[in-house]
C-alpha cells in the first residue's frame, strides 16, 4: 500500500511538473503582461512567443502533419542546385507549375552559370515572362550567376551565410537551397509556412523572421526540413488562404484560429490573415 501510494505521488508530482511549464507558466506571463504597461518587444518576449497552442498540442499536430503529407517533397522540377536556385528566385509569387514549364526550356539550353550568363537581361526576360516580375528576376538570376562564377568558381554555396551572400538572394531561398540541395537543416518561411503557422499556432509573428525563430523551438530540428514542406502541402491543399477548409482538416481540435479565434475588432466585417 505504502508503495503504491508512494508510487501515486511521484506520478501526480511528475504531472504537476510537466502542468507548471505547459500551462500555469505561460499564463502567469500572459497576466503578467496585461497587467503592467510593458514595451512591445517586452510584452512580446513574455508572451511565449505570442503563441497559444501547449508543447503536447503541437507534437501532436506535427505528428498528424507528418501522417498527412508523408511524401511531401518539393513540387518545383531541378537537376542540380543551381536549377534549384534558379527555380526558387522565379518562383516568388509565381506557381510551381508555371516556373515548371518555363524552366524545361531554359533549364535545356542555360543548365548552369556559365551557359546562362551567355544570356543577355533581355533575352533571359523572353525565356521567363510569364513568370511576371521577370526585369528583376532576369536581372537576380544573372547576378547571382556571375557571383558564383567569379566567388565559388561555377560551384553553388552550401551554406545560408554564402548562399544569401549572392545577389538577389534572401533568407527564404537560402534555406530551401540549403536544406533541398544540401539536406541542411532549415525551415524556409514563405506566404504557405507563414499563413499556416499563425493560424495552428505552431509558431506566431508578425514577420517571417519571427515565425522561422518561433518554428525552430517548436519543431525537432531534424524535422525542420520536412516540417517546411509539411506545412506548404497543408497550405495548398487544407488551409487555403481565403478560405480554409477547417470542417474537414484533422488539426481542427488543436488549431488556434478554430479553438481560441482572436476577437473581431469593431467595425470589422471579415476575417483576413
Ligand atoms: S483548422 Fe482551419 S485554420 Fe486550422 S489548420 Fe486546419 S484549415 Fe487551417
Amino acid at each position: 500500500m505504502r508503495g503504491e501510494r508512494t508510487k501515486d505521488r511521484a506520478g501526480c508530482g511528475k504531472r504537476a511538473g510537466k502542468l507548471f511549464p505547459d500551462v500555469c507558466f505561460p499564463l502567469f506571463l500572459r497576466f503578467f503582461a496585461a497587467g503592467k504597461k510593458l514595451s512591445l518587444a517586452s510584452r512580446r518576449f513574455l508572451c511565449y512567443n505570442k503563441t497559444t497552442m501547449r508543447p503536447h498540442d503541437k507534437k501532436a499536430a506535427l505528428a498528424e502533419l507528418e501522417r498527412l503529407y508523408p511524401d511531401a517533397r518539393p513540387a518545383l522540377h531541378y537537376g542540380s542546385a543551381y536549377e534549384l536556385l534558379v527555380a526558387v528566385i522565379l518562383s516568388a509569387q509565381c506557381t510551381d507549375e508555371r516556373v515548371n514549364k518555363v524552366t524545361e526550356k531554359l533549364f535545356e539550353e542555360h543548365p548552369n552559370p556559365a551557359a546562362m550568363c551567355r544570356l543577355s537581361q533581355e533575352e533571359l526576360e523572353g525565356y521567363i515572362f510569364s513568370c511576371g516580375l521577370y526585369k528583376m528576376k532576369a536581372a537576380h538570376i544573372l547576378s547571382a550567376s556571375r557571383d558564383i562564377l567569379e566567388r565559388f568558381d561555377g560551384e553553388v554555396p552550401g551554406t545560408v551565410e554564402e548562399l544569401m551572400s549572392l545577389a538577389g538572394v534572401g533568407k527564404k531561398t537560402a534555406n530551401v537551397v540549403y536544406s533541398v540541395a544540401f539536406g541542411g537543416d532549415a525551415i524556409a518561411v514563405g506566404t504557405h509556412v507563414f499563413r499556416v503557422s499563425n493560424r495552428l499556432g505552431l509558431a506566431k509573428g508578425d514577420t517571417p523572421a519571427e515565425v522561422e525563430a518561433g518554428l525552430h523551438r517548436a519543431v525537432p530540428k531534424k524535422d525542420w526540413s520536412r516540417a517546411h514542406h509539411w506545412l506548404i502541402y497543408h497550405g495548398r491543399r487544407v488551409c487555403h488562404s481565403q478560405k480554409p477548409d477547417c470542417a474537414n482538416c484533422t488539426l481542427a481540435v488543436r488549431c488556434d484560429f478554430v479553438q481560441r479565434p482572436p476577437k473581431k475588432k469593431k467595425g470589422a466585417t471579415a476575417r483576413t490573415d
